[in-house]
């Protein structure tokens, strides 16, 4: 039957604007992710099938069940646990301040008085913004994928974007944006792996126990390095 566990293939949900965790080279998926999610699938003998759409739309399509899981650089928070199971954490994470290189006056969040603060829309970016505009003094513009965020500051038009320094500081690298990190981490979070809460319980079983595999037989350490030796 189609529907037992043995075969089905599970829709996982990805953002493909977020190397060095998931992007796309080509016609092909790449990244820490892609490559941790294929080798639990594995380890675990599962089957799955990559769906790329924006950040903001991931929770509302393992709601709606058009997607099984998501792996997404995904911050685990206790808003998100409110509506999915995460797996046990894979990447420690947390949100840093980015301005424009030669940007002097901006060292912290405490001089974004005035100013404009470019995020991503759904994201702990977003959230962070939203919850200090007023007390900061700053106006928030939300944008759907990182590319477009990390441009409007490269453009002058927002002084300052908030994003997962281990993301902003590989695409400012890869991608010699001209960016610059500045201020203490805005907070300290943990990427997991979520499945809608209530469901695919099993599923997430499977998830920590090839999770722990591959921390365990190397090979976790191996897909970090492929991307960020
Ligand atoms: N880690 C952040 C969050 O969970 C951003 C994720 C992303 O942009 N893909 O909101």
């Amino acid at each position: 039957e189609e529907e037992s566990s043995e075969g089905k293939t599970y829709k996982v949900g990805i953002d493909v604007t977020y190397p060095p965790f998931e992007y796309k080279d080509g016609d092909t998926y790449k990244g820490i992710d892609i490559d941790l999610m294929k080798a639990i699938a594995k380890d675990q003998n599962f089957k799955i099938q990559f769906e790329a759409m924006d950040f903001s739309g991931i929770i509302p399509a393992l709601q709606a069940n058009q997607l099984d899981v998501a792996i997404a650089g995904m911050s685990i928070t206790p808003e998100r646990k409110k509506v999915v199971t995460f797996s046990d954490p894979y990447f420690k994470a947390g949100l840093i301040l980015v301005v424009k290189e030669d940007e002097n006056g901006i060292k912290s969040v405490n001089d974004l008085k005035g100013k404009k603060v470019a995020v991503k829309k759904g994201t702990t970016g977003a959230k962070y913004a939203t919850d200090n505009a007023d007390k900061l003094g700053f106006t928030v513009t939300q944008f759907n994928d990182s590319p477009a965020m990390f441009q409007e500051v490269k453009n002058g038009n927002a002084a300052a974007l908030i994003e997962d320094y281990p993301v902003i500081s590989y695409a400012n690298k890869q991608q010699n944006l001209g960016l610059k990190l500045v201020g203490d981490r805005l907070n300290g979070d943990n990427y997991g792996i979520a499945v809608l809460k209530g469901e695919n319980e099993d599923l997430m079983k499977k998830i920590n126990k090839g999770l722990a595999n591959l921390k365990e037989n190397g090979e976790y350490d191996k897909i970090v390095d492929t991307y960020l030796k």
